[in-house]
């Protein structure tokens, strides 16, 4: 087998985006060879747009090719992958499934910046590629690498359970996932936004009530204003 070419749209010091091409050497371990289909754009990505670096971490691709221990993919298979690209796999962190914490995690932005998921191809191990079910198409499943995988883990880091009446702020790209995400749960979604300009939108993925904050000074919310949990996915607070 010989190397693998790959590729690769990347940053530039102007903040334009560059072609430009790796080389990987044949797959050793269970690291596995994709053909990437499609890129979800993060606002992380617009951070690195100066740096001399691959971007897109939001990859979906089929399975080419597979590395000698790789145990659970094959040739053909759907998967994706995001900002993550390696742990140790043995601290405490990582085997509490806190491996986004793992002292020697390997990450986008300033890890392997050879490689991204605006490229032809990616080589990443086995352990951080996640199979795509059917029915869902890469254009849905690629901003769930990291967007959605943001706002989902505080679901479960936070113990969020059903019925809860859960309040969130900003309709961005998170904020848009993380309301069809507490609604489909069966929680109360209420939402905060500056203005009225995304309430139609924010009701149709589920949201039950909503309110503008712009010059605001005090919010009289429905049910006596109880909020369970308070999901924030903007940069500044409301008024800040
Ligand atoms: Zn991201
Ligand atoms: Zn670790």
């Amino acid at each position: 087998m010989s190397s693998i070419n790959i590729t690769t749209y990347k940053g530039s010091k102007d903040g334009s985006i560059v072609k430009s091409s790796t080389t990987k050497p044949d797959l050793t371990d269970d690291l596995v060879l994709l053909r990437i289909t499609c890129s979800g754009v993060c606002g992380t990505d617009a951070h690195y747009l100066d740096e001399d670096m691959v971007l897109g971490h939001e990859g979906v691709g089929i399975v080419e090719r597979t590395g000698p221990t790789v145990k659970a993919l094959k040739k053909g298979d759907r998967v994706g992958f995001g900002y993550q690209h390696a742990s140790c796999g043995r601290c405490d962190l990582c085997l509490s499934g806190r491996e986004t914490y793992c002292a020697q995690r390997a990450m986008y932005g300033y890890a392997d910046k050879d490689q991204g998921s605006m490229a032809s191809h990616a080589v990443w191990s086995e352990k951080f590629l996640f199979p795509v079910p059917e029915g869902m198409s890469d254009a849905d499943a690629a901003p769930l690498m990291c967007g959605g995988a943001t706002v989902f883990n505080i679901f479960e880091a936070y113990d969020v359970r059903p019925s809860s009446r859960v309040g969130i702020i900003g309709i961005g790209g998170l904020g848009h996932l993380a309301i069809q995400f507490a609604a489909k749960q069966g929680n109360d979604v209420v939402v905060f936004s500056g203005t009225d300009s995304k309430r139609d939108e924010a009701m149709k993925l589920g949201a039950k009530e909503f309110y503008a904050t712009k010059d605001v000074k005090r919010l009289k919310l429905d049910n006596g204003g109880k909020i369970d949990h308070l999901i924030v996915t903007t940069s500044a607070l409301p008024g800040t």
